[in-house]
C-alpha cells in the first residue's frame, strides 16, 4: 500500500460512528473498517469485543477475513484523538484507523495510517441514491 494513498468516507459512516460512540459512552466502542476501490463503505463491530473506559479489545480471530477490511474505528470517550502506545501497535495491521472523541459532534474524528501519521487525504463523500 502506498504512502500518499487517498481514503474517502462516506457521510453517514461518520454519522453512524458518532452514533454507536455517543451509545457506547461512557465506554469505548470499537470496530472495522469496510472499503472498496478506498472508499469506506460500512463499520463492523466485532462479537465479543470487551469495552471499558480506557481500551476496547478485539477479538481478532472473530474479525472476518476478508481483504476489503482495511482499517479500525475507536472512540476515545476522554476527548482526545490522539493514538496510545496500544492503539499504535494495533494501527500497524491496517491502513485507515479512526479515532473518534468526545462530545462526538461530526468533526471529532482524526485518522491514522499503519504507522501513526495523521491522513490528511481523508475526504468525506455522498453516497449516491
Ligand atoms: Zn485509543
Amino acid at each position: 500500500m502506498t504512502k500518499n494513498l487517498s481514503w474517502k468516507i462516506y457521510d453517514d459512516v461518520i454519522e453512524s460512528i458518532m452514533a454507536l460512540s455517543k451509545s457506547f459512552y461512557p465506554n469505548e466502542f470499537s470496530g472495522m473498517l469496510y472499503a472498496e476501490n478506498n472508499v469506506i463503505q460500512d463499520i463492523y463491530i466485532i462479537p465479543k469485543t470487551i469495552s471499558n473506559r480506557n481500551n476496547a479489545i478485539i477479538r481478532l480471530d472473530l474479525v472476518p477475513m476478508s481483504l476489503n477490511i482495511i482499517g479500525s474505528v475507536h472512540s476515545h470517550p476522554s476527548g482526545f484523538g490522539k493514538p496510545s502506545i496500544a492503539d499504535l501497535n494495533f494501527f500497524s495491521r491496517k491502513y485507515v484507523n479512526i479515532i473518534s472523541y468526545f462530545p462526538f459532534s461530526k468533526n471529532c474524528f482524526k485518522v491514522y495510517d499503519n504507522l501513526g501519521h495523521i491522513i490528511d487525504n481523508f475526504e468525506i463523500i455522498f453516497r449516491q441514491k
